[in-house]
């Protein structure tokens, strides 16, 4: 056997307050950036230096293989000094000249927000000089790397979109607002489908469809066909009510929605697993009162009908989770619905006491001792493993290592997963995505043992 590659993992567990080795999140201005990329015609805009920029942009170019646009301040030794104002003055007028977005949305990044720019002043002085052009707009979103991750830029970069754009009018309608969380285009295009054929009238935000998922048509777009409309955002502050996913990346947008324009909200779990969804689809029911078309019930009955045939392959089988707060809560329950045991979940997003006490509500039946740590980070994940292995491991793609040392079976789910290709094209929310990761679950299990098996173990039929 080769080396391992982790080999300064021990086993001992010694406690740590002032050290993280091997993150389990990343930076605040990814999120923010991909957020933004939710919005049709927008440019993201990155206040701070071009290396910042370029990681940004290149870890989001690797998750979805397709080119991801953003501008940058490109600070100077001068402007760390003295400020980015002129910089970011002078970046508003070259975007606009040059590459006419609708909007930009500037995030803010460690060295910026060190420095204290206040961004919504800079703004405003440039609207004063007439450096936006009539009918553009330039949004922003805090996000300072060394607080939060990139759960969190993208929370703020979805609620400024409230923030800049909600209006009440005095024409209220019946739509509905849909606030996807941290997902795969495919995973918003999935739950734009489901409101759809319920024949809802919804606007989604952000919604990164089309945008980092779209068909190869031999022409470069600088800004690709999907993504909410800027009209479309002012509308949200009259629609009849909010259904938003993931508590941590949609919460804030919604609730600001609720204050600025008084739209009522539901706030569930991202909709990954059974009950996930179900409790999706009823809060569309209930909130647009709509029925549940039978398309969608036979959907459901065919998850259940693979659940039901896959169940004696899943049962008690010990699980390592690894990725976001609101898609660990979702996957937790859905691993437990499956009676498989979650015996170790982390996220390194700073998703505090709340999240790891919901962990533990999730996982109160399993029958073996449950590890839950927010602000955790890999190393640790990987100790737990040392001192008892698991069956199966589900989370980005940074967890391979420690899946090829301890020769353990892995599922890529979350992000970044940066060394395959397609999973931003599939969902894994809805009943659709639920029988995707079903069967992603059921084919890393038993390569497992059709590997292992001996030839005279070897079956035609497992
Ligand atoms: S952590 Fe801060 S300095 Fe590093 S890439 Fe992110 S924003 Fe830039």
């Amino acid at each position: 056997m080769s080396q391992p590659l982790l080999r300064h993992t021990t086993s001992e567990i010694i406690e740590r307050k002032a050290l993280t080795v091997n993150p389990a999140k990343t930076c605040q201005p990814i999120g923010a950036m991909y957020a933004a990329l939710g919005i049709h015609g927008c440019l993201p805009h990155s206040h701070g230096s071009q290396g910042c920029c370029a990681y940004h942009r290149s870890t989001l170019t690797r998750h979805y293989k397709e080119p991801v646009m953003a501008a940058t301040s490109s600070f100077t030794e001068g402007s760390s000094v003295f400020g980015g104002q002129s910089n970011l003055l002078q970046a508003i007028n070259n975007i606009f000249t040059l590459y006419d977005p609708e909007v930009i949305a500037v995030h803010t990044t460690c060295l910026s927000e060190t420095i204290g720019d206040d961004i919504p002043q800079i703004a405003s002085k440039a609207q004063k000089d007439g450096k936006i052009p009539e009918g553009k707009y330039v949004i922003h979103a805090n996000t300072p790397s060394y607080v939060g991750s990139h759960i969190t830029g993208f929370a703020n970069m979805t609620k400024s979109m409230v923030d800049y754009f909600a209006e009440k009018s005095d024409t209220p309608s019946e739509r509905i607002n849909i606030i996807p969380g941290y997902v795969e285009p495919s995973d918003m295009e999935e739950m734009k489908r489901l409101a759809a054929e319920m024949g809802i009238d919804y606007t989604l935000f952000p919604d990164t469809s089309n945008v980092l998922n779209r068909p190869q048509t031999g022409q470069y777009e600088m800004y690709p066909p999907g993504g909410v409309t800027i009209d479309a955002l002012k509308k949200t502050g009259d629609s009849k009510a909010t259904v938003a996913v993931g508590k941590t990346t949609s919460g804030p947008a919604a609730e600001a929605l609720k204050d600025k324009c008084g739209v009522p909200f539901e706030l569930l779990d991202l909709p990954i697993g059974l009950q996930a969804t179900d409790r999706f689809v009823n809060a569309l029911r209930k909130t647009a009162g709509v029925e549940v078309p039978e398309s969608i019930t036979i959907e459901r009955g065919r998850m259940v009908d693979i659940i039901t045939d896959m169940q004696q392959y899943f049962f008690g089988k010990k699980v390592g989770l690894v990725g976001d707060p609101d898609q660990l809560i979702s996957m937790t329950e859905f691993l437990v619905a499956l009676d498989m045991m979650p015996i170790y979940v982390v996220t390194g997003s700073p998703a505090g006491k709340k999240f790891e006490k919901k962990i533990l509500e999730l996982t109160k039946d399993v029958p073996h001792e449950v590890k839950v740590k927010a602000s955790g980070d890999m190393f640790l994940f990987h100790q737990w493993i040392k001192n008892e292995p698991v069956d199966l491991l589900i989370g980005n793609t940074y967890i391979k290592y420690i899946a090829k040392d301890e020769d353990i079976p892995f599922v890529r789910f979350g992000f970044p997963i940066l060394d395959r290709v397609g999973h931003s094209y599939f969902p894994t929310v809805g009943y659709r995505g639920g029988m995707r990761l079903l069967e992603k679950f059921l084919d890393a299990l038993l390569e497992r043992q059709d590997r292992d098996a001996g030839v005279e173990d070897f079956e035609l039929v497992m």
